[in-house]
């Protein structure tokens, strides 16, 4: 036993005694927080540039953060190709995770009751400035889709606004989690999984999706990926995966598909509905998740799915045209439930920190989404790579 397992004992022998946490040596604590600090700002089309800022006082109900990863997401790469959101300059990332460094007196507990204390680790969700009293229990029904998120807040003299940075300031009224039990990975992951969640959510709504029923995901990119993660922790069995990536469809079957289909194989929709109804030992899909931004993907999807079926469309994070769809032999006379997904619920959000303790229980292998990562000072590196469409996640890590 060296010293510092005998320190960890220590450590939690007294948080046993005291109920409090004894920070770890060489854990943070305020003496060791510098005076500045670095951001990824965003300063035009195409370039981040890295900047120092004084780190911002932190308020009665705030916590400060040393960030530890953050996600590279789709909506990142959009707002750094073309400022679709116009939030130029923006420090832009929102799937981040870090550890607590400093926090306000008023600070107790996090956004579902769990005490939070120095050295914690988090994530934050959404930010209700206009009613910063909402708890997670209200939302059921309220999706982020209409709330302020870190990462996509305009510039101002706060600076630490998204976790493209060393540090992030959680202010009052942020919804913020303690998910000290997950690993590193895992809570970069956190984010996109909540969509995932979302979207089976979403599904189950159609009363159409059983632990029996025969499940086709189309598209093995992130999303499709997490899509068959999430149905295979619910029980599901019966899944084939859709995507025309040999290399994507060999890691949609680690995550849990039991069949898979590349789409080049076969010339023209007949075909390949045929192809997915072989996959299924002669049946139509019960149910079908659409995971591309691709019209004629959405087009297609209907011809996979059976008589009284049912679809969630959830790939269109932006506008990517019309989709040509016959609503006679489509959807009357197949009487498709069809449900759209939009990003997800605070609820959703902890029942994604559960989804990934299940995912890693039954040997998912999770972490190997993250294909890419870089230190924050080659973040335009990071956002070309996920532009490429190289590889799966991209991930920020700081050192
Ligand atoms: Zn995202």
């Amino acid at each position: 036993m060296d010293s510092k397992n005998i320190e960890e004992i220590v450590k939690k022998v007294l948080e046993s005694m005291t109920g409090t946490a004894v920070p770890a040596r060489g854990a943070s604590s305020s003496r060791e927080i510098p005076k500045t600090a670095r951001v990824a700002k965003l300063v035009e089309k195409g370039r981040f540039e890295i900047q120092e800022y004084p780190l911002p006082e932190v308020g009665d109900g705030d916590i400060l953060v040393k960030v530890e990863g953050c996600g590279v997401c789709g909506t990142d790469a959009h707002e750094f190709k073309n400022d679709p959101f116009g939030l130029i300059p923006v420090v832009l990332g929102h799937e981040g995770t870090g550890e607590i460094v400093k926090m306000g007196k008023n600070v107790k507990a996090d956004s579902a009751g769990k005490p939070l204390r120095l050295g914690d680790k988090v994530v934050t969700c959404m930010i209700f400035k206009d009613n910063p009293e909402i708890t997670m229990f209200d939302l059921n029904k309220q999706n982020v889709g209409g709330a302020d998120v870190y990462g996509l807040l305009p510039d101002d003299e706060v600076r630490f606004n998204g976790w493209f940075a060393d540090y992030i300031l959680i202010r009052k009224g942020s919804t913020v989690f303690n998910v000290s039990d997950l690993d590193l990975a895992s809570r970069v992951l956190i984010e996109p999984c909540a969509v995932l969640v979302h979207a089976v959510e979403r599904a189950k709504t159609t009363g159409i999706l059983r632990f029996n029923s025969r499940v086709a995901v189309q598209g093995c990119g992130p999303i499709g990926l997490i899509c068959i993660a999430v149905l295979r922790t619910m029980g599901i069995e019966h899944i084939t995966a859709v995507d025309g990536e040999p290399k994507r469809l060999e890691f949609a079957k680690r995550m849990g598909a039991s069949e898979t289909v590349n789409f080049k194989d076969y010339k023209g929709i007949e075909a390949l509905a045929g192809a997915v109804e072989a996959s299924f030992g002669g049946h139509l899909a019960d149910f079908a998740f659409q995971c591309t931004g691709s019209p004629a993907a959405h087009s297609n999807i209907y011809k996979f799915i059976r008589n009284g079926g049912g679809l969630c469309e959830l790939g269109f994070f932006i506008n990517g045209g019309d989709a040509t769809i016959n609503p006679h032999f489509d959807l009357c006379a197949k009487e498709i439930t069809l449900v759209g997904s939009w990003v997800y619920t605070l609820r959703d959000y902890a029942t994604t920190f559960d989804f990934l303790k299940r995912a890693k229980g039954i040997g998912l292998p999770m972490g190997e989404l993250i294909t890419h990562t870089f230190p924050l000072d080659k973040i335009n590196e990071a956002l070309k790579t996920n532009l490429s469409m190289q590889g799966l996640k991209i991930a920020v890590i700081n050192e």
